[in-house]
């Protein structure tokens, strides 16, 4: 790494193995979408080996009023010493790391977008934030915006930029979890409304979104009848919030459509006299058959429910029970211990907090792959996931992590233009449908998560009219 940088630095054309941006120019790039850490441009410039067909994934910081002051170590930026400039080496974006390293062993390489560092430098993309900026959303805009700052980008396959429709879904949770390790607070409501459901509810009850009649359920249950049901509920909720709900974009050419622009999905062009229930209808169709005969749904479903086994609330137990068994816990604690009638139960860690008593360090890539190497051998098969034992309990909060990745990330998958007169023509093969957003999740996500849970749960279980959500693969 440190002499390619070397290499890059004096050098900048000789390198072969790293694209860098300023062989484009800034009004090469459009802009597509963002997400809450990341923006995304497309490539329009001329012909480029380097670049055709690919998407630019930068990095977002906050608008500088908004940022939270912090004190810079002097050696950390280092600069100018003895009147030298040092370079330091900004690492590759994580997601290529993480998805070279673990996301290949869990997904295959067809489902999966190319991936690649690309160089970076401030003034272009300065250039760049004067040229695209205004395309944002207005809200987005008071927040945050390209981090300008950063050496290197994510050069990605672009999934939506082609002559075709490119779906993106956020299927999000796909199964109702296992009653072990509920408490009786949650037993009832957790087993009966999916995650997604209870957690829609809520959004809606605080009114931050349009209600959804989609369950992910459905759209896992690998039976067309209830996919098809769930791609309609995707696309009511799509259509009623004027496009804003983050579970359904389409994009035609890789210009995102607006549920007013529907006409522009089908294949004679926008004059075309369909009405919206018929490119509905023909677009659910195309959808569903895409995705049934692909494998990413199923893989999906199976990695999250054999990742998180024991629930945020079964975990929370084992983490409890793990930092009690601590030997400076106990000596801290001895009192209690000794006589636990007489005095108030000891306080504990939030859930994913290292203490003195039990430390829990972010995973980097290489306990990332010790942990596959062990979710992916007999080690995983083994396990009473029903009395689990607080030796195990790295191995179930990285578990727990990689699952959340799995509930957190999207699909895409690509269709032809649409002819509601007609069969539709499937896409198969490399890239029909691809997971994107596998980004790895931390360790202080938990608490927190731990919390919404509790929040989602309990508010969803005073509800009157509690849906029944299917999931078809309960063990
Ligand atoms: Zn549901």
């Amino acid at each position: 790494m440190e002499q390619d940088s070397l290499l890059l630095h004096h050098h900048p054309l000789s390198s072969n193995t790293m694209a860098n941006i300023s062989n484009t120019a800034p009004s090469d790039w459009r802009y597509v979408s963002e997400g809450g850490a990341t923006i995304v441009f497309s490539y329009h410039g001329p012909p480029n080996p380097d670049f055709d067909g690919t998407v630019l994934r930068l990095r977002k910081a906050l608008v500088p009023s908004l940022r939270p002051v912090v004190k810079v170590k002097d050696s950390e930026d280092g600069e100018e010493g003895n009147g030298k400039v040092v370079v330091h080496e900004e690492p590759d974006d994580p997601t290529i790391e993480y998805q070279i390293k673990c996301m290949s062993r869990l997904i295959p390489a067809e489902n999966l977008p190319r991936l690649e560092t690309v160089l970076l430098e401030s003034e272009w993309l300065e250039r760049l934030v004067e040229l695209q900026n205004l395309k944002r959303p207005e809200g987005r805009r008071e927040k945050d915006g390209i981090d300008v700052d950063r050496k290197k980008g994510v050069l990605a396959t672009d999934l939506v930029g082609g002559n075709w429709l490119a779906v993106e879904i956020k299927p999000k949770w796909a199964f109702l979890p296992s009653l072990t390790h509920l408490s009786d607070a949650t037993k009832a409501t957790k087993s009966q409304t999916c995650r997604f459901c209870m957690h829609n509810h809520l959004r809606k009850s605080k009114g931050q979104i349009v209600e959804m009649s989609y369950c992910p359920l459905d759209l896992f249950s690998e039976d067309e009848g209830r996919m098809t049901r769930a791609v309609h509920g995707l696309w009511d909720g799509w259509h009623e919030s004027g496009g804003s709900v983050n579970n359904l974009k389409v994009f035609a050419e890789g210009k995102i459509l607006r549920p007013s622009e529907a006409n522009a999905m089908l294949a004679g062009g926008v004059n075309t006299e369909y009405s919206i229930n018929q490119i509905r209808d023909a677009f659910t169709t195309a959808l569903v058959r895409t995705l049934v005969r692909n494998p990413v749904l199923s893989i999906l479903s199976k990695l999250q429910r054999n990742l998180d086994v024991l629930d945020i609330e079964g975990l929370s137990k084992l983490w409890r029970e793990t930092e009690t068994l601590a030997p400076l816990y106990r000596t801290t604690f001895a009192s209690f211990f000794e006589k636990p009638q007489e005095s108030d139960a000891p306080p504990s860690t939030p859930l994913g907090v290292s203490s003195l008593f039990l430390s829990s360090p972010e995973p980097d890539i290489p306990a990332w792959e010790d942990f596959l190497d062990s979710f992916l051998s007999q080690f995983s098969a083994q396990l009473d996931n029903s009395q689990p034992v607080p030796q195990n309990l790295r191995y179930y909060l990285l578990a727990y992590l990689l699952s959340a990745t799995f509930k957190d990330c999207s699909v895409i998958a690509r269709l032809n233009f649409i002819d509601p007169g007609a069969e539709p023509n499937i896409k198969t093969g490399s890239n029909a449908v691809t997971v994107i957003d596998l980004d790895p999740k931390s360790m202080d996500k938990l608490r927190g998560w731990e919390k919404l849970d509790k929040e989602i749960a309990t508010t969803y279980s005073s509800n009157p009219e509690r849906k029944t959500c299917i999931d078809a693969f309960a063990a």
